[in-house]
């Protein structure tokens, strides 16, 4: 093709046969059966074949037109109408009188019936056959600007028909017949332009046996590669850290309470990780306030007794402050006395240097920080176990940053953000999974109520009323300052209004991201000790922070986040005595789907059950949020649509794997090629990480 086109194709990343190839339509249109225009319903995807009864342009500007047909079958009129189109050659080729066949969406302007850009053909005479865009169940393939749907089509059958069967078969043909596959070249014909012969509700589903091929080897190869990288780290020479007897008791007199079945089973998964002889690599999930800190603690302990140092990197200054705050005199003064400091970026000067001598003295047994841990003046005497919290708020390469740090440390990544199994098994693909789903006890469910944006008045007298009688509230916004593109309240703006306005008389507070880290850190720590009683900030207060006093929340502009934030966000209620109570409130609800997304929040605390949601509403790039979330990117599969497929493919690569673990055989040889062809740059990421 000519460099303008090879250039339009290039802005979707296809630049060769082979990236056409796997441009995968999104979906078909049957366009074999011919629908009367009085038959039509609106938003329904239709054919019709009807005669132009009148034919006009329309300027709507410079450069700009609509080009407007009427067309009639007998039974009905249609009008049809495109936008900013070439009129002259179209009013070349059809007239009034001519007979055309039309597909597209049926819509519905000023109360008639209508198709905007739909596909058109001319028929000829009477018995000419349709073409090929209107004879068959027709690919319609994902938007290439520049490029009209039909042209498109034109040159993917092109590319099918003279290259498909040059795709090189990689599935093992063990395994195709097994899973009853048909081999890559029929796939991808059949994918493209599936054959008369196969049910439309199938294709639609993506259900045909070529289908489930093209998303299957998608998955295989991305969980082949997870599975090469689990078992390489499963068969790395680690160290093995003897498990002390004492920990209940231990657990008692550094904690002050005894931990619950849950915690006592996912650390017995990380205490048999760490007294194997191979490095532990393991995510425990647990729910906001399931005590992952206390489990996280203990593994330290355990590390320490081996004279072993514990990094313990979170995701926030607030939050590796708080651990600091917490457990620095708990962990001095117990029978333990294991010595802690603190790195962040905030920590500069004299104190940095001393804390930067104490990690590599070794003196220094916990060492808990954020990301300043993996900056390149860190070096640690002897690191032996490295926690990971809140993983979700890291990339894969924090994650490899901090184990380099060590030598072939343990890993425990800790997460609070529960993750749909799908998700687990392709971005935590090569971990191994602890869950924590029971609460400590003496937790208060958190009632929530969704409040519209007039009613929020209802969500301040109640903060009020709870700080008069001893209680305290957050509010959460969901930006810092006052910006003018976006009609949306500001943390620092009602800070300001509600101090002087209904909250005047009581302590409030102000913390957000931007804020110098030692203010941030006062702010934090004066919440905690309830001299301040309100505290108004943006999300920073999002993971892990830790006031049970703190029992009643407000969220505004609810309607901006996610649902896995907002369930975080009110996870930070509910820790203590009073009964606690979340307010969403929506400012701006575009419409009902909106609120029925805030209704989830209401009927459930079960953070699986709101990721399941969130994950379906939003899909995994935007549930994910980090830019490097590890998350795969598919050309076709989907990761929440196509779960079972996903599920067969983890059990096949990892069962081959086990059978032939560097892809020596001959018949896997394929395999191993494409995986070092297509994902080349992540393998050899995986093999840092
Ligand atoms: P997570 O990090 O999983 O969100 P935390 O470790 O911060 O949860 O624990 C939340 C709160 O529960 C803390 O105040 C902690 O002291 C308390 N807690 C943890 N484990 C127990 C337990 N077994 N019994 C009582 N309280 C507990
Ligand atoms: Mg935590």
């Amino acid at each position: 093709m000519g460099p303008r086109l090879a250039e339009r194709f290039a802005s979707r990343d296809i630049r060769s046969v082979g990236d056409a190839l796997f441009l995968i339509p999104r979906r078909y249109e049957d366009r074999r059966t011919v629908c009367r225009i009085r038959d039509l319903r609106p938003r329904q995807i239709a054919t019709v074949a009807a005669q132009v009864v009148d034919l006009a342009v329309k300027r709507t500007g410079p450069r700009r037109n609509v080009l407007e047909l009427l067309v009639s079958d007998g039974s009905g009129m249609l009008s049809v109408r495109w936008f900013n189109f070439n009129a002259d050659s179209f009013k070349k080729r059809y007239h009034r009188g001519d007979r055309v066949r039309l597909a597209g969406a049926v819509g519905v302007y000023q109360g008639r019936l209508q198709m905007t850009h739909p596909e058109i053909e001319k028929i000829e005479n009477a018995d000419a056959p349709p073409g090929a865009d209107f004879a068959a169940i027709v690919p319609i393939y994902p938007d290439i600007e520049g490029i009209f749907p039909k042209a498109l089509r034109k040159i993917q059958r092109r590319v099918v028909e003279r290259y498909a069967t040059e795709a090189r078969e990689i599935l093992p043909a063990e395994l195709r017949h097994r899973l009853g596959f048909p081999p890559i070249a029929q796939a991808l014909s059949e994918v493209h332009f599936p054959p008369a012969c196969l049910d439309p509700a199938a294709l639609a589903e993506i259900r045909t046996p070529a289908q489930r091929r093209v998303v299957f080897e998608e998955f295989f190869l991305l969980e082949l590669g997870l599975a090469l990288r689990a078992r390489r780290l499963k068969q790395e020479p680690g160290r093995a850290f003897p498990v002390p007897a004492d920990l209940d008791s231990l657990a008692r007199e550094l904690f002050g309470f005894s931990l619950t079945g849950g915690q006592r089973q996912v650390l017995s998964d990380i205490l048999r990780d760490m007294a194997s002889p191979r490095p532990m690599n393991r995510l425990l999930q647990g729910d906001v306030g399931s005590g992952k800190t206390a489990v996280a603690v203990l593994a330290a302990v355990v590390a320490a007794r081996n004279g072993a140092q514990t990094a313990f990197m979170a995701p926030t200054e607030i939050l590796a402050e708080q651990h600091r705050r917490r457990l620095a005199g708990l962990l001095m003064k117990s029978s333990e006395k294991l010595s802690t400091v603190l790195l962040t970026s905030a920590v500069t000067g004299a104190e940095r240097a001393r804390v930067l001598s104490q990690i590599k003295s070794g003196q220094a047994r916990l060492v808990l920080g954020t990301q300043a841990l993996i900056e390149e003046g860190v070096a640690f005497a002897d690191l032996g176990l490295c926690i990971i919290d809140e993983q979700h708020r890291f990339g894969v390469l924090q994650r490899a940053g901090l184990r380099q740090k060590g030598r072939l440390p343990d890993v425990l990544v800790m997460t609070a953000t529960p993750i749909p199994r799908t998700l687990a098994m392709t971005v935590y693909g090569d971990l191994d999974i602890s869950l924590l789903s029971e609460l400590p006890p003496g937790r208060t469910p958190v009632r929530t109520v969704v409040l519209r944006g007039s009613e929020v008045e209802r969500a301040y007298r109640h903060v009020r009323r709870e700080a008069e009688s001893g209680g305290q509230a957050y509010l959460v916004y969901p930006l810092v300052d006052e910006s003018d593109k976006v009609a949306m309240r500001s943390a620092a703006d009602m800070f300001r209004r509600l101090q002087d306005g209904v909250f005047a008389g009581l302590r409030v507070g102000l913390v957000h991201g931007r804020m110098p880290p030692a203010e941030k850190d006062g702010i934090m720590a004066a919440f905690a000790a309830n001299e301040i009683q309100v505290l108004v900030s943006t999300t920073v207060i999002e993971v892990g922070v830790d006031v049970p006093n703190a029992s009643l929340m407000v969220i505004e502009h609810a309607e901006h986040f996610g649902l896995s934030q907002l369930h975080q966000l009110r996870g930070r209620v509910g820790r203590g005595e009073r009964g606690a109570v979340c307010y969403l409130v929506a400012h701006h609800l575009a419409s009902p789907e909106a609120r029925s997304r805030l209704k989830v929040m209401e009927s459930t605390q079960d953070g699986f059950r709101i990721a399941e949601a969130d994950l379906a509403l939003r899909g995994p790039g935007e549930f994910l949020g980090t830019r490097q979330s590890g998350l795969p990117s598919f050309l076709f599969a989907n990761l929440v649509r196509d779960t079972e497929v996903l599920e067969l493919a983890r059990r096949e690569a990892f069962s081959l794997v086990e059978r032939d673990p560097t892809l020596e055989r001959p018949e896997h040889r394929e395999l191993r090629r494409s995986l070092e062809n297509r994902f080349g740059r992540k393998i050899a990421l995986a093999e840092v990480g």
